[in-house]
């Protein structure tokens, strides 16, 4: 049976051949007019121009005409279901990421039991979210600063750790900042015999070109990407990781952020710079002042005990430069990626939600993507960073493009995003898994978060 049919006077097709260059791969991206895309159940079928591409007789017609197609978008950072902080709650966060376009979740740290049932709920088509990749719990320190949390104590356990998860269904590991040094190495070394990824920050005592050289994969927030620039690593390695941004500004070594930036690009370490997320944080005060437009949306553990909890940790611990040094390292931070990308480093868009202040499942991803263009991405560049960077990363041949026989993730948007990165907010239609939602389909999904997130408690 054939279910759906989308007719387009323009749409974006990612055909991704593959050139070698001195830095890695490199797609090529094609943009097309007149084009016609038929779904049956969860793939896409065929695609071809519009004069030239027969209506099955069965097909339901999405007019696409003055619309724009783009592949299912990717939120690469995510926490879903995180301890008491982040309680699960099927009813709203899949639910808001679908209803932003997002139609697949790197999770970056979670429980890993009620995560598994949701991932395979999701691919059986039983419960409506994002297809989703699992870290489970995250390594940390001996004592973890988190809920869903290894401690690791030494090197012993990093190994066992990485072993359990592999075994117990995780997709990936995921390092937090406080991992000790014997244990991030071995962890990363046993990751390497269980042919399983390890991402993540690059920890406080570990140098970010160790990292690299360690084959992690991705390095999020860019965790020690400014110390590895300083001419006074060691001595900011060894201070509280917040404060001191200032410094971080003042010993700034171009010729060593140079070498760092070479060095991700030859290993091809990624970089998540979740950067609505850094200026969130960065800049709480302004996070928090002003009413929240889309707190209607938000759970009341977000809303009145994780994220008050967070603000005032930030506030206390870790935003507490002159407000200042804080704007100024966060435009070093929107430099740091435009320079990355330039030379060759591959980046992805994530967000961190819903585990950063009034960072909303869904909605963050269309504000990173602006930021990624304002940190010198072009539009194309900031959708493949949620798009086909995504499948390139995971190494998931069906995602990130609009090809026949890749699953039939899309969005149709009113408006072209090549021309304004805002436009990836103007919806009008999604289909997850060849599954359709109009625009009014979207809003009654969006009611019932809604309706959700005002019972809840
Ligand atoms: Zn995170």
């Amino acid at each position: 049976m054939l279910r759906n049919f989308i007719r387009l006077s323009l749409f974006f097709v990612f055909l991704p051949a593959i050139a070698t260059t001195a830095v890695g791969q490199e797609s090529i991206v094609a943009v097309q007019t007149d084009m016609t895309v038929i779904v049956q159940g969860k793939q896409i079928v065929q695609i071809g121009k519009s004069d030239a591409t027969p209506l099955p007789k069965t097909a339901i017609v999405v007019d696409g005409r003055e619309k724009f197609l783009i592949p299912g978008l990717w939120d690469m950072h995510v926490h879903e279901i995180f301890g008491t902080w982040l309680p699960e709650d099927e009813k709203i966060t899949p639910v808001l990421f679908v209803a932003n376009g997002v139609t697949g979740v790197r999770d970056m740290g979670g429980d890993l039991e009620p995560l598994k049932k949701w991932r395979a709920r999701i691919a059986e088509g039983k419960l409506l979210g994002p297809r989703m990749i699992i870290s489970g719990p995250m390594l940390d320190g001996p004592v973890p600063q988190f809920p869903s949390s290894a401690p690791v104590k030494d090197a012993a356990e990093g190994r066992r750790i990485v072993d359990d998860l592999q075994k117990n269904g995780a997709d990936f590991i995921k390092i937090q900042s406080l991992v000790p040094r014997d244990g991030y190495f071995a962890a990363a070394d046993e990751a390497k015999k269980d042919a399983i990824v390890f991402a993540g920050h690059v920890p406080d005592k570990v140098r970010a070109m160790e990292a690299s050289n360690a084959g992690q994969k991705s390095i999020e927030h860019l965790t020690g990407v400014f110390e590895g620039c300083s001419t006074v690593e060691d001595d900011l390695m060894a201070a509280p990781r917040g404060p001191g941004r200032g410094r971080f500004l003042s010993t700034y070594d171009p010729t060593r952020a140079k070498a760092l930036i070479a060095l991700f690009a030859k290993n091809q370490t990624w970089q998540v710079p979740t950067l609505y997320w850094e200026r969130g944080e960065w800049l709480i005060e302004q996070t928090t002042a002003g009413p929240d437009p889309l707190e209607k949306y938000a759970p009341a553990a977000w809303r009145v005990r994780a994220w008050p909890m967070f603000t005032t940790g930030i506030l206390k611990d870790w935003s507490t430069d002159p407000v200042a040094d804080r704007e100024k390292f966060f435009q070093a931070e929107l430099k740091m990626v435009g320079e990355m990308k330039k030379a060759g480093v591959p980046i992805l868009a994530g967000t961190d939600t819903a585990a950063g202040v009034r960072v909303y499942p869904g909605f963050s991803l269309h504000e990173e993507l602006e930021l990624l263009v304002q940190a010198g991405l072009t539009p194309m560049e900031a959708l493949q960073a949620a798009t086909i960077n995504a499948g390139r990363y995971l190494g998931l041949v069906d995602t990130g493009t609009i090809e026949k026989g890749k699953r039939a993730d899309l969005v149709l948007l009113d408006a072209n995003p090549l021309a304004d990165i805002k436009n990836t907010r103007k919806i009008q239609s999604v289909v997850l898994a060849g599954r359709y939602f109009s625009r009014a389909d979207l809003d009654h999904l969006l009611a019932g978060v809604e309706a959700e997130a005002a019972k809840s408690k």
